[in-house]
């Protein structure tokens, strides 16, 4: 024994790191176990080599952080927030999508272009129904990021 550690002899160190390491937990995660039960001079370094031979391990580093996913805040009245979106083209047409984050209303309006003026037409009609909304969510397509769109919304305060 080693303190608290059984001291493993070098014929079975390749099988305790087998065991450490399952489910590919990484080198630090593997340390920490090991610190409480085993030991051999060298282990930490074994650890480390052990890691980066292996393959799973490497091509897990290599992918992209994956990025937290956010909710948008909940809205508390009904043109608080609307959702902007194209779909299609289906057959040759094209819808533009409005849904309120509020109340989950939709308005599915067959378009026969996508282009700003079209946007602005049609959300125009919603308005004069439902009354501007403070906020307006869209992928950022070029119809919604052009100056024409732009001057549209920011004229009517979104
Ligand atoms: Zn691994």
């Amino acid at each position: 024994m080693f303190k608290d550690r059984i001291i493993i002899p070098a014929c079975f160190q390749k099988r305790i790191l087998r065991q450490l390491h399952r489910g590919h937990p990484g080198i630090d995660k593997m340390k920490t176990v090991a610190r409480c039960r085993v030991y051999w001079p060298g282990i930490d370094e074994d650890i480390t080599s052990f890691v980066h031979q292996c393959h799973a391990c490497a091509r897990a580093a290599k992918s992209p952080v994956k990025t937290t996913l956010e909710s948008w805040p909940t809205t508390t009245a009904p043109m608080d927030r609307t959702h902007i979106d194209i779909a299609g083209p289906c057959d040759g047409t094209y819808y533009f999508v409005i849904v309120s984050s509020y109340s989950k209303w939709l308005e599915v309006l067959q378009v026969s272009n996508i282009a700003s003026s079209m946007m602005i037409t049609k959300l125009s009609e919603l308005f004069s129904r439902h009354g501007y909304c403070k906020q307006l969510v869209s992928d950022n397509g070029t119809q919604f990021i052009s100056a024409e769109f732009q001057t549209f919304i920011k004229s009517r305060g979104i």
